[in-house]
């Protein structure tokens, strides 16, 4: 492969991706330098709840920093684990009703070493369709039979452990809250599944965390499964406001992970600044509920908005997706958007199936009510003439 005859081949395709610095505002503006509208509002961001710039997130990670400095020095294996690491997984267990939990370095790596360290060659993986693209690398690493079930469809799941389920190890992994959809899996049913087929099973709860739950503790908090799912994995980059991630689970699979999952014992331990944030949030996320109530009262003004404008089925969480089908039409109503100071994504096959392309919003406590209800009605404008 030529280098630059493929980059010159994606660009006349209009499937170049390429980096945008941005300054962000209070409020959940964006500037983008040379862009018209220069401020946009930003439909964009997973920080929920807004606390990448909470004052006590930024206060404890200033006073970890100073007590321990910029980085771990090495793997935690080794003479890097600091005593801050086992104290911010006591507070993860917790809130994921687990005994034990471990942390990683981002939940991409999570994900790339905690599937290859449960199953093997000889064993199979059920994976929901619509799993994030870290799911697709972990189940490609462990060389694993890897079975997809149809997105959120537990009838197929069936049909498909019924005749591929095998002798050895299985794995079943899904996400609770879809980051493209918006839409939560249907859990409750899922354990009794994999309880049946004697599977083990894995959850990324990277956008439920902190959003769900009374606690927080994520939709296997809210749903009361988090008992009978054997890991419970998360991210503190998104509504967190943090960096990192961590797996939930028993004392004996935590013990057994810090032994075989290679992306966690090949790498030196997160920066003490990102464990200060990191234990903050937690600690807010439980105490705050009103955070939530916050961010759920802006996702029902901006649907009701919508609604208005006769846009219906937005699904039951603060990820907001609305419908177009053509990738060209999708891209066309999101550039004009943004000329008009909306900073929404259009979502387009193959992160999403042919003809479903479309406008994700996801919503956060940044957005003010004024802002959500100004965005619904330029988004149904720019619906109808175009
Ligand atoms: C964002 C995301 C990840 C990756 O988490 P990072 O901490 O950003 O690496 C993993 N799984 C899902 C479902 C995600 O949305």
């Amino acid at each position: 492969m030529d280098i630059r005859s493929w980059l010159t081949e994606q660009k006349k395709k209009d499937l170049l991706r390429q980096l945008t610095p941005v300054k962000r505002l209070p409020a959940g503006q964006l500037v983008v330098p040379g862009h018209p509208s220069r401020r946009l509002l930003d439909f964009s961001s997973n920080d929920y709840l807004g606390l990448t710039c909470h004052k006590g997130l930024m206060a404890q990670s200033r006073h970890f920093l100073e007590l321990a400095g910029c980085g771990a020095g090495a793997a935690r294996l080794m003479s890097g684990d600091l005593a801050m690491y086992h104290l911010l997984e006591t507070e993860v267990a917790q809130l994921k009703g687990q005994e034990a939990a471990l942390l990683f370095g981002s939940g991409y790596m999570a994900n790339c070493g905690v599937i290859p360290a449960l199953v093997g060659r000889k064993d199979v993986i059920f994976s929901d369709r619509l799993n994030h693209a870290s799911i697709y690398d972990g189940c490609s690493l462990s060389r694993a039979k890897v079975v997809r079930f149809h997105h959120n469809d537990l009838n197929h799941l069936e049909e498909l452990l019924r005749k591929q389920r095998g002798t050895g190890a299985a794995l079943i992994v899904v996400e609770s809250l879809y980051s493209m959809d918006g839409d939560r899996c249907p859990l409750q049913d899922l354990v009794q599944l994999k309880e049946k087929f004697d599977c083990l099973l894995m959850v990324d709860e990277a956008h439920a965390t902190g959003v769900f739950g009374a606690n927080g503790g994520g939709i296997i908090e809210e749903d009361g499964v988090a008992g009978r799912v054997d890991v419970a994995m998360g991210t503190f980059g998104k509504a967190l406001g943090s960096y990192g991630a961590y797996v939930a689970a028993s004392r004996t699979m935590i013990d057994f992970l810090v032994n075989r999952a290679r992306t966690f014992i090949y790498s030196t331990g997160l920066p003490p600044a990102v464990i200060g944030a990191s234990l903050a949030a937690i600690t807010i996320i439980r105490q705050e509920p009103q955070l939530r109530r916050d961010l759920f009262a802006r996702v029902a003004c901006f649907k009701a908005a919508l609604g208005a404008k006769g846009l219906t089925n937005l699904g039951p969480s603060q990820i907001v997706p609305i419908m177009i089908g053509q990738s060209s039409r999708a891209v066309q109503i999101a550039h004009a958007l943004r000329g008009q100071g909306i900073f929404a994504t259009a979502v387009r096959p193959p992160t999403v199936p042919e003809g479903t392309a479309r406008l994700r919003f996801s919503i956060t406590r940044h957005l003010s009510h004024e802002a959500l209800q100004q965005a619904a009605s330029l988004v149904g404008a720019a619906l109808e003439t175009s």
